[in-house]
């Protein structure tokens, strides 16, 4: 189906960051798309205010940029960061680079910039169109019929091949939710987010823009990314309800007596707090998880789901975006090895992808607590040491969690098998030097 001069098309409902990328691999294997945007074309429009301005994209996103030749255009707007830099309660500084050597960065990159970026290089290519403004309200799943609200009232198009790319809140998926045999489940975090601003102070960046900056709090954080125009957004995570939470501080007063007492040094860089408060609103953190990911139509449609339609994570491991463009890949690879057999390669990607999303889901729930608790404590610099250590002793042979997530394309569930490999070989090293130790001791004396 819907390849160029045949018959038909591809819909891709969303053009956000997964579903420009979409558009671009599927126009690249010579498909017809339509992307449809519930928002306006967002070349034109300014950026909603409250989702995250900034995002870190690292080696797996690049990969999938690199493949369609994008990597470099989207690295120009990009800042490179090679480390976490902690703030103490205190101020004190401590800087952490993420890999042995310290060279390999995750990068910032502003959300819009990225946006406008996917989309202009899909619109660039032949067969792609975009219609804004189309939200899409309902699905036929078997036919492939969707209807839009527009500003000109309803309208419906059908498509033989509809993949979902409209993000976490999916409608798509929200139809799919009704067909038996289809698992969704959702899981709220306790805690919310806001976003607030250091600006640029005397025309430069008021911290290092070298880093990801974290402040670890205990029960809460709060991390700052840098932007080009050398400002930083500041992301603030507390827990919604109880001591310390966005429930409890609920005045600006309140809040600001609070954030200053325990943000003392980002505090002094913020002279707009106030108004971040008030205008900014407090997101919410969810883990979704679907299954199938594609289901076959009675009357001949296929319908699949990418990025966050298919796995929204929380971000504590900088991956959402990453993994989605991951699933572009995967999805023209599959598409490849089945001759552009819709059906079956969807069926096929989803197959291969799915214990993968679910692996990361689950760590960067984990890099919750490590980012907000362990990261200011000794053992875990410890620990960064020895992994950093065995990564320049062993190099190819070893390798930490956070290097293989962030500077790798090794699969996010075979990470887990190779660390889990790793730590027994590890502490069977560590048994067998101890004895080492043990019998030399022991000869030792019975000199
Ligand atoms: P979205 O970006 O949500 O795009 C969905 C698109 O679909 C939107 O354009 C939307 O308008 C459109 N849409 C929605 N409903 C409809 C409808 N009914 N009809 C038509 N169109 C519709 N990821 C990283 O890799 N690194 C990070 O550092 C990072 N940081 C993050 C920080 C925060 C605070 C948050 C919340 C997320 C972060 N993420 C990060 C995750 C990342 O933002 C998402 O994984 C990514 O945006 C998913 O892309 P998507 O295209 O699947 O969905």
């Amino acid at each position: 189906v819907g390849r160029s001069g045949g018959v038909g098309e591809v819909a891709v409902v969303g053009a956000g960051l997964v579903g420009c990328l979409t558009a671009c691999y599927l126009a690249r294997r010579g498909y017809e798309v339509t992307l449809y945007e519930r928002r306006p074309d967002p070349r034109e429009a300014a950026p909603e205010r409250g989702r995250s301005i900034n995002l870190a994209i690292s080696e797996r996103g690049i990969d999938a940029l690199r493949r369609i030749g994008l990597d470099e255009t989207v690295l120009k707007a990009a800042l490179p960061m090679p480390g976490r830099m902690m703030h103490a309660p205190d101020g004190t500084l401590g800087f952490q680079p993420y890999s042995a050597g310290g060279q390999r960065a995750i990068n910032s990159i502003s959300r819009s910039e990225l946006n406008r970026t996917l989309l202009d290089a899909a619109l660039g290519m032949p067969g792609v169109r975009a219609l804004f403004e189309h939200r899409l309200t309902g699905l036929d799943v078997d036919s492939g019929r969707m209807d839009f609200d527009t500003p000109g009232g309803p309208v419906t198009h059908t498509a033989p091949v509809v993949l979902a790319a409209d993000g976490a809140y999916s409608a798509v998926r929200g139809r799919l939710q009704f067909l038996p045999g289809f698992d969704f489940s959702q899981e709220y975090l306790d805690y919310g987010y806001k976003e607030l601003t250091i600006p640029a102070r005397d025309g430069g960046f008021a911290l290092d823009p070298g880093a990801l900056h974290i402040w670890p709090r205990g029960k809460a954080m709060m991390i700052a990314l840098p932007n080009p125009d050398r400002s930083f957004t500041c992301t603030l995570f507390w827990p919604k309800s109880g001591p310390g939470s966005f429930a409890e501080l609920d005045t600006v007063e309140r809040f600001e007596e609070f954030f200053a007492a325990n943000y003392a040094d980002a505090r002094a860089l913020m002279p707009d707090l106030a108004g971040d408060y008030a205008h900014n609103p407090i997101g919410h953190l969810v883990t979704m998880r679907a299954r199938p990911w594609h289901v076959r139509g009675t009357a001949g449609a296929v319908v699949g789901l990418l990025g966050d339609a298919a796995h929204a994570i929380v971000p504590f491991y900088g991956q959402g975006a990453n993994c989605g463009f991951e699933d572009c890949v995967e999805l023209d690879r599959c598409l490849e090895e089945t001759g552009d057999d819709f059906p079956r390669a969807l069926a096929m990607y989803g197959a291969r992808r799915k214990e993968h999303a679910d692996t990361i889901a689950e760590l960067a729930l984990e890099n919750f607590v490590e980012m907000r608790d362990k990261v200011a404590s000794r053992s875990f610099l410890l620990r960064k040491r020895v992994e950093h250590g065995l990564e320049r002793l062993l190099p190819g042979r070893y390798a930490s969690r956070y290097e293989l997530v962030s500077f790798s394309t090794v699969p996010y569930a075979e990470i887990q098998r190779r660390i889990s490999r790793q730590r027994g070989a590890v502490a069977a090293g560590a048994l067998g030097a101890l004895a080492a130790v043990a019998l030399a001791a022991r000869a030792l004396r019975r000199r």
